[in-house]
């Protein structure tokens, strides 16, 4: 089966409804970026990177961008996750990526821009789950603490990957925020066509030992069906109200 028949079961077997989002500052809303670095974003940037220009990863970044500067226009609270390792601590199951002080970890070159930004908090992590890559060794978690002092009640999350730093990241914070560990947050909501997700089909797949097939369409819209079964909202427009 190719894999655009497979999207078409899919949306049929797991439909997902999707919503429009409106933004007018009178409910405190904070964007978090995944790991919208070069090594997961930028074409020929190291293992995990794109090989070739990719349509989905270039959307999720260009609308990532365009949420940026809207929040920053605004004042308003950003969180950026950057996926960065240590050259001798490996993350199985995936072969040496974004190791710290190489580019591949760094922001792509259309968010370079906001590391000097007043209004957001950068965050280097080194596993997928960026709310656990936000603890400190004291126990403190800078991701709770950003949400506690901005007086956050709903974030807007966007990145790659869909399936996997997004999905784990939403995850994480739905059920801190249903033990009540982050308060005031109430709402966690996965922007679609800001998010992306890798492509390794299965004819591919097949040749790489060990290697498990990950069609991009298919796992973009898995990973964003189980972000809303874990109770995000999914939303396919977001627009500002001045
Ligand atoms: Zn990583």
């Amino acid at each position: 089966m190719v894999s655009s028949q497979a999207v078409e079961l899919l949306r049929n077997e797991l439909p997902l409804e999707q919503e429009t989002l409106l933004l007018s500052g009178s409910i405190t809303t904070g964007l978090v970026l995944v790991d919208i670095v070069n090594g997961f974003c930028t074409v020929g940037s190291g293992n995990l990177a794109p090989q070739a220009p990719d349509r989905q990863i270039s959307e999720m970044v260009d609308e990532s961008a365009k949420l940026a500067r809207e929040f920053c226009d605004r004042n308003w609270p950003i969180y950026a996750l950057l996926d960065s390792h240590h050259p001798d601590i490996p993350e199985p199951p995936y072969p040496p990526h974004c190791i710290a002080g190489t580019d591949e970890s760094e922001l792509v070159p259309s968010l370079q821009w906001l590391e000097n930004e007043p209004n957001v908090t950068l965050r280097r992590k080194d596993c997928i789950d960026g709310f656990l890559g936000s603890l400190e060794k004291d126990g403190s978690n800078v991701f709770v603490d950003w949400v506690k002092t901005n007086e956050i009640k709903v974030i807007l999350v966007v990145g790659i990957c869909t399936d996997i730093c997004v999905l784990d990241f939403v995850c994480s914070t739905l059920s801190a925020r249903n033990r009540g560990l982050i308060s005031p947050l109430e709402e966690v909501i996965v922007y679609s066509r800001g998010c992306a997700t890798f492509d390794l089909p299965i004819n591919i797949a097949r040749d790489i030992k060990g290697s498990l097939a990950h069609p991009q369409d298919v796992m973009h819209h898995v990973g964003l069906y189980m972000a809303k079964g874990r109770g995000a909202k999914v939303v396919s427009e977001v627009s500002f109200r001045n």
